[in-house]
């Protein structure tokens, strides 16, 4: 006579006993719990160890000599789920050993973060590398473009137009990955800075033409009067006249500003 370990219940002769790892029986119902549970145990536990090399220890070992702590490095930054991560992995996709970059490309589709969109599509189209990571950049791809959806849906369930300036702001931010506009930006005229440090202007309109490239091109050269970085800016509207595309090949040539006009339907679909 024996019975489950876990329930208690009574097996009956010709049930099916299952042995966990500390050797009790389980009935087949218990069994399956264990089996879950201690997934998520050692799941758990996993997550517990990678959390003390930490994002930024582990940013320091993709530039590691060994090939196998940087695997291992770039595996782990997936796990850990941080965007502070995706740059460094889009720096490791460069890596001359395959398996971090097929690391490195599945960590990019696990965090979600679209600036990783462009090189990984690009990546997954190169037909001179390991078959492998094509395959795990078309995998991460895929992920990262119904982040993009979802963006996306949002914006268009709120019918885009009609959304409120300050819904629309955010929503353009959010897309551009940028921090909208605080009291110093906002004096400068500007709506947010990037990530990366550029400053943009978002105008819920269509027809954006030179007069406000003009006064943006004014704002930027301001932005970065006290700094000797290239300067760039983005414009995001619904679309721009021809006289607005002539100013910023003028500002390009002749003060050597870097300002791109983006519209919201390429920033939704790129
Ligand atoms: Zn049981």
């Amino acid at each position: 006579m024996s019975f489950c370990g876990e329930c208690g219940k009574k097996f009956n002769l010709l049930e099916k006993k299952y042995k966990t790892r500390d050797l009790r029986s389980l009935c087949s119902n218990c069994y399956e719990k264990y089996c879950l549970e201690s997934k998520i145990e050692e799941e758990r536990k996993e997550l517990e160890k990678l959390q003390m090399v930490g994002v930024t220890g582990f940013i320091t070992r993709l530039g590691d000599f060994n090939p196998m702590v940087r695997r291992g490095a770039a595996y782990g930054l997936g796990k850990l789920n941080d965007r502070r991560a995706v740059e460094p992995l889009i720096e490791a996709l460069k890596d001359k050993d395959n398996y971090v970059v097929i690391n490195a490309a599945k960590s990019l589709g696990n965090i979600g973060d679209i600036r990783a969109l462009n090189v990984l599509r690009k990546l997954s189209k190169r037909g001179n590398i390991h078959y492998k990571i094509r395959e795990e950049a078309e995998q991460a791809v895929k992920k990262l473009k119904q982040v993009k959806f979802q963006g996306m849906a949002t914006i268009v369930d709120a019918d885009i137009k009609d959304m409120s300036w300050q819904n629309f702001e955010d929503k353009i931010c959010e897309l551009l990955d940028a921090v909208p506009r605080d009291s110093r930006t906002a004096d400068m005229g500007l709506d947010g800075v990037t990530k990366e440090g550029i400053p943009i202007q978002i105008k819920q309109s269509e027809k954006i033409g030179r007069p406000v490239v003009d006064k943006f091109c004014h704002a930027v050269r301001r932005y970065f009067s006290n700094s000797d970085r290239k300067k760039r800016g983005i414009i995001v509207a619904f679309s721009f006249t021809n006289g607005a595309y002539e100013e910023i090949e003028r500002a390009r040539r002749e003060d050597n500003l870097d300002i791109n006009l983006v519209t919201v339907e390429e920033l939704l679909i790129k």
